[in-house]
């Protein structure tokens, strides 16, 4: 139709299959299946094991160039290339797809269904509450947060005896540790099973995790974008034991200045009963006045999706979550959720999440929409987990196409890095996807702003901006054929977009290496409008894979900073400012200093400044700070700020949403 019309007209004028009948095609078992209603189902695991002996089918990634802040269609481009390759040219196939967040559904962006004639419907469902996974993870996320404030709070409060007697209760007079408790003694190096056993020492060591509130790096989420809880102050109700405080005092150095106010406001909220900590160690109601500085995030961007999106299966999971640190003791050791005890109830809140939510396209082919990390702070891929049972589903010659967050610097880059090294699964093609909008704006195009009209070098032809911007094209298919994978360059036109603009993208795009580059249409067009792009990727996935990664993780944490943002990047060198060089030698200290690098940075430009378009070279990659996300697997140096929880615009996205009470239809989500 022309013109297309909205996404959600076209998500409803389509009649979805029901969701078992999708179950049946794709060969599932009626008990493998676990029905949410008509249009979504979760697939049990157990499906991995029945095909064990399954060949996989191929594996292609759709990744982008650096896009503007609109988006290029990668999203767009996974439904569209199943699509084809599905409906029309009748492979097996299977999309896997990230779960939305709420937060950008009522605030700036809207969904991620995909767009146009290529979506995941019902979108409503899709970009809404679906099987309930993400309402789990802040559960759980949020149940971490707890034990560390309440372990804490129970800590200064109780002598080691008091609180052994309540971690080790006894029960018609016999003490009992639980599993949890032996593997927190082995940790500590005591091996002893009998709870009346353990000398005044042990009890000291086993009852305190001492945490040093300065270093908690674990905080509370919230799938909603709230501004305001980017910096809050806990703790201030009474039953807190005066715990509570309303000023910020900056941990060290300034302290002195604004000690006496402190003083004053504590005394005011009855500080008076921890007349102690203010006369004994000074240090520590430093850190203490810290720790009642918290924040929340977006759900998203919790540890918990993470290690939802790379576990493979309960027990793996389960382990990932033990593993996760939440802060350091006083002495330096990580504190983690299993010190905490709190994994075993982490992976109860978090079992059915595990299980892939299978869904379809506006064309009837299989998606898996599951797990959606972020892409900046974690490593922004759909779950290991979907992928593997997809790939078995397929059989050897289907197709399982996977979207990698961000450009390919960012998403593709940790897909293979972090993704691929955790799963052994090898990619066989990338599909890179371009715009004649982006490279115009790489060319030295005006801003491209969200809400803003686009400006006339945008509407009309331009070949001289397309040209010079193809210098980000090329960067990015080095990028990609570094790792040893073909690259299929989509270029995904939009109606403005001109014949000899498409064509010279195309041919761009083969001159700088890509193994094919082709017009897509499937926007306006669905599936049939990447018949052209489909066949290219069935073509380029004949080949042998020589997939390699970039670095070994054996190498020191500087290293594999060094040799991504070199060789990714195309940075001159890296500078790790003061706050990550300790963080180098406290993560290595720890034993963290094997674990792959998850790069936080600005996915606007190669570089780490977002004005900085094309591929700019000679720069050097300041490193701010570096975090561990040790159950996830990874750790992430922070280049620049990262914005952890999105605020809401002056007119959000919920403006526009409504319900109709009569027939219960969802309205306004594009
Ligand atoms: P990404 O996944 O790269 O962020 P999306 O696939 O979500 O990008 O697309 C971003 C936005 O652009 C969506 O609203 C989508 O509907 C729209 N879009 C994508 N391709 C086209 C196109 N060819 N013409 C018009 N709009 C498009």
């Amino acid at each position: 139709k022309i013109p297309v019309p909205s996404d959600i007209e076209i998500s409803k004028s389509c009649m979805p299959k029901p969701i078992d009948q999708v179950a049946k095609e794709v060969g599932l078992f009626p008990d493998e299946v676990e029905l949410y209603g008509q249009t979504k189902a979760k697939v049990q695991l157990s499906v991995l094991k029945r095909l064990q002996n399954q060949p996989d089918g191929k594996y292609v990634v759709v990744t982008g160039i650096t896009p503007t802040p609109l988006g290029e269609g990668k999203s767009t481009t996974t439904v569209g290339l199943v699509q084809a390759l599905g409906a029309h040219l009748h492979q097996n196939v299977f999309a896997c797809v990230r779960q939305p967040s709420q937060g950008p559904t009522f605030g700036i962006k809207g969904g991620a269904a995909g767009g146009g004639y290529c979506q995941v419907v019902p979108m409503e469902e899709f970009n809404l509450h679906l099987t309930g996974d993400i309402h789990a993870i802040t559960a759980a996320n949020n149940l971490v947060a707890a034990a560390i404030d309440a372990r804490m709070f129970h800590e200064q409060t109780q002598s080691d005896q008091a609180l052994y007697n309540r971690l080790v209760p006894s029960v018609n007079g016999v003490r009992k540790f639980s599993d949890i408790q032996i593997r927190r003694l082995q940790k500590l190096g005591i091996n002893k099973t009998d709870p009346m056993a353990l000398t005044k020492e042990e009890v000291n060591a086993f009852v305190r995790l001492d945490i040093d509130p300065g270093t908690i790096t674990w905080q509370r989420v919230l799938d909603t974008n709230d501004r305001f809880l980017r910096k809050i102050t806990i703790g201030q109700s009474v039953t807190e034991k005066g715990f509570s405080r309303t000023v910020i005092v900056p941990f060290s150095g300034m302290f002195k200045k604004y000690f006496e106010k402190v003083m004053i406001i504590c005394l005011v909220l009855r500080i008076e009963q921890r007349q102690e900590l203010l006369g004994g160690n000074l240090n520590e109601f430093i850190s203490f006045i810290h720790f009642l500085q918290a924040q929340f995030d977006i759900t998203v961007s919790s540890e918990i999706m993470a290690v939802l999106a790379l576990a493979d299966g309960l027990d793996d999971m389960k382990k990932r979550f033990g593993r996760m640190v939440v802060a350091s003791s006083k002495k330096g050791q990580p504190v983690t959720a299993d010190d905490l005890g709190v994994t075993g109830a982490l992976a109860v809140l978090m079992k059915d999440t595990v299980k892939p939510n299978l869904m379809q396209t506006l064309e009837g082919t299989p998606v898996f929409v599951h797990a959606g990390p972020f892409a900046n702070i974690a490593h922004g891929n759909s779950s290991v987990l979907a992928d593997k049972i997809a790939l078995k589903l397929v059989g050897k010659d289907g197709f399982v196409v996977t979207e990698a967050g961000f450009g390919a610097d960012i998403g593709m880059e940790k897909f293979f890095n972090i993704k691929c090294r955790y799963s052994g699964l090898r990619p066989h093609v990338v599909v890179l996807v371009a715009t004649v909008r982006a490279l115009k704006m790489h060319g030295g195009g005006p801003a491209v702003t969200a809400g803003v009209p686009l400006p006339k070098e945008y509407t009309e032809e331009n070949l001289q901006l397309v040209a010079k911007g193809c210098s980000n094209l090329n960067k990015q298919i080095q990028n990609a054929r570094m790792f040893g994978v073909l690259v299929v360059v989509a270029v995904n036109a939009f109606k403005t977009d001109t014949k000899a603009e498409l064509a010279l993208v195309v041919q761009h795009a083969k001159e700088a290496g890509a193994f094919d580059a082709v017009e897509c249409t499937h926007w306006a067009e669905g599936g049939k409008g990447a018949l052209a792009l489909a066949r290219a990727v069935q073509r380029a996935s004949q080949a042998p894979s020589n997939f390699k990664f970039l670095y070994n993780v054996e190498l020191p944490v500087v290293d594999k900073i060094r040799l991504i943002a070199q060789q990714v990047y195309g940075a001159r060198d890296i500078e790790l400012l003061p706050e990550a060089q300790e963080k180098v030698a406290l993560y290595t200290k720890q034993g963290f200093g094997n674990l792959p690098i998850c790069m936080a940075k600005t996915h606007l430009s190669l570089s780490h400044d977002p004005e900085q378009k094309g591929a700019p070279t000679g720069f050097v990659l300041p490193i701010r700070d570096i975090r561990a996300s040790v159950g996830a697997g990874f750790l992430y140096p922070l280049v620049g700020t990262m914005s952890t929880m999105p605020g809401l615009p002056t007119r959000p996205c919920f403006y526009d949403i409504d319900l109709d009470p009569v027939s219960g239809e969802v309205n306004g989500l594009f």
